[in-house]
C-alpha cells in the first residue's frame, strides 16, 4: 500500500501487506490445509435444492438469528463430542477468522492485550491489530509444545483479556492437553476474569478427543470451529463457537444485522446433513497425515507430531530455498516463517505421493 504517505489509514496499518498465501497454479497445491476432496455429488444436489428454497425468499433479509443452523451444530457438537451442547451456547459466522473477529470486537479493543503462544496462527495477532487490542507474543518451547510455567507467568505479568489456545495448532499441529487448557484457564481467572479462546479448526483430525466437555463450569471459556476443513467447506465461509449463552450474547452486541446470508445458512444446513459421509473423508485424510509423518521421518526429516490435517517438517538450513525447491518440481506448500520449517497440508494419496518425491529429491541433494 503506498500513496505517498498522504493516506490517512490508521498508524498500525501504514506500510503493513494483506494476510495470504500465494495462490498459485500448480499441480499438487498443499498449502493452505483445505480439505482436497470435492464435496460428493449428492450433497451438491442437496445444496442446489436447499439454496433454491432459500433463493424464493431473498427479497427478505435472513434469519438474524440463525436458529435452525445453531440448533444444526448443537446438535453435530453433541454427537461427535458426547458433551450436550444447546442452541443458545451456539453462535456461527463466515468463517471462524469472523467469529474470532467478533470476540475480539467484544472482548478486546483499545486498552486491552490478548495472548497467544507463537508459533500459532497468524490471523490472532493480525485480527487483534485491526480490532485495536495489543498483542503479546507468549513462549512455546522447542519443540513447540506449550511450556506450562512459562505461560502461567506470562499469564500473571501481562494480564491479558484474551488468551487464545490453538489446539491443534497451526502451523505446528502440535494439540494441548486437557491439564493444560485447565491450568491456562485457571491462571487466566486468577489474573483477571478473561476470555480463554481454544481455537479447534482442526479438531476433527486429532488423535485426542475434543476439549469442548471443558466448557462445563468454565463460563469464559470458548471453543471455535469451523465447516472450512473437516467439512472440506472452505468456500462456504462458515464458521462457529460453544461457549456459555452470555459469550454468544456479548458477541451479538458486535455482529452486523443479518452477517450470515440464507444462501449460507442454507448451504452450511445441507452440508450437516452430509455429515457422516464428510466425516468418512477425515478418517482417510488423518490416516494419510500419518503415513505423510512416517515417511517424512523415513526420508529423514523433522517432523513435529501433528494431529491437524497438516505436518510441519524441517529442518532446512534455508526453509525459503528448500519451498522454492519443491515448487520447483511442481508442489506448493507453506513457509509460515518458522526458522528451519515448512508446513505441507494433507491431500489425496496421489498429491502426497508427488510431494514426499518431492521431498526424497530435495533430500538427496543435501545429503
Ligand atoms: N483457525 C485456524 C487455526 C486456522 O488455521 C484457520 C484457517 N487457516 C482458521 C481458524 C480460519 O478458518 P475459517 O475462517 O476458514 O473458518
Amino acid at each position: 500500500m503506498d500513496d505517498g504517505g498522504s493516506l490517512p489509514v490508521r498508524d498500525e496499518l501504514r506500510g503493513q501487506s494483506p494476510y495470504g498465501a500465494p495462490q498459485l497454479d500448480v499441480p499438487v497445491r498443499l498449502n493452505t490445509n483445505e480439505n482436497p476432496y470435492p464435496l460428493p455429488e449428492p450433497l451438491v444436489a442437496r445444496i442446489a435444492e436447499r439454496v433454491a428454497e432459500a433463493a424464493r425468499g431473498l427479497n427478505r433479509y435472513p434469519d438474524r438469528d440463525a436458529l435452525e443452523l445453531r440448533a444444526g451444530l448443537a446438535r453435530y457438537l453433541t454427537d461427535s463430542t458426547g458433551h450436550p451442547v444447546r442452541t443458545d451456547q451456539v453462535w456461527a459466522a463466515n468463517g471462524s477468522n469472523e467469529v474470532l473477529q467478533q470476540l475480539l470486537q467484544a472482548f478486546g479493543g483499545p486498552g486491552r492485550t490478548a495472548l497467544g503462544f507463537e508459533p500459532t496462527y497468524s490471523m490472532h495477532a493480525l485480527l487483534a491489530r485491526g480490532t485495536g487490542t495489543g498483542w503479546i507474543a507468549g513462549p512455546r518451547r522447542a519443540d513447540f509444545t506449550i511450556d506450562l510455567d512459562a505461560a502461567v507467568r506470562t499469564i500473571a505479568e501481562r494480564r491479558p483479556q484474551v488468551v487464545f489456545v490453538c489446539s491443534p495448532n497451526n502451523p505446528t499441529g502440535t494439540a494441548v492437553d486437557a491439564d493444560t487448557v485447565r491450568a491456562l484457564y485457571d491462571a487466566a481467572q486468577a489474573a483477571r476474569p478473561s476470555l480463554v479462546v481454544i481455537d479447534e479448526a482442526y479438531g476433527e483430525f486429532s488423535h485426542a478427543p475434543s476439549l469442548l466437555p471443558l466448557l462445563e463450569g468454565r463460563p469464559h471459556l470458548v471453543l471455535s470451529r469451523t465447516m472450512s476443513k473437516a467439512f472440506g467447506a472452505a468456500g462456504l465461509r462458515l464458521g462457529y463457537l460453544a461457549a456459555a449463552p452470555a459469550v454468544v450474547d456479548a458477541v451479538q452486541l458486535v455482529r452486523l444485522p443479518y452477517h450470515l446470508s440464507a444462501v449460507t445458512q442454507a448451504t452450511a444446513l445441507a452440508a450437516l446433513e452430509y455429515t457422516d459421509t464428510l466425516l468418512a473423508y477425515v478418517a482417510q485424510l488423518r490416516s494419510e497425515r500419518d503415513r505423510l509423518v512416517a515417511e517424512l521421518r523415513a526420508a529423514g526429516c523433522a517432523v513435529t507430531p501433528s494431529d491437524a490435517n497438516f505436518v510441519q517438517f524441517g529442518v532446512f538450513a534455508d526453509a525459503a530455498a528448500a519451498w522454492r525447491r519443491l515448487l520447483d518440481q511442481g508442489v506448493l506448500v507453506r513457509d509460515n516463517g518458522v526458522p528451519g520449517h515448512l508446513r505441507v497440508s494433507t491431500g489425496t494419496p496421489e498429491e502426497n505421493d508427488a510431494f514426499l518425491d518431492a521431498v526424497r529429491t530435495l533430500t538427496k541433494e543435501h545429503s
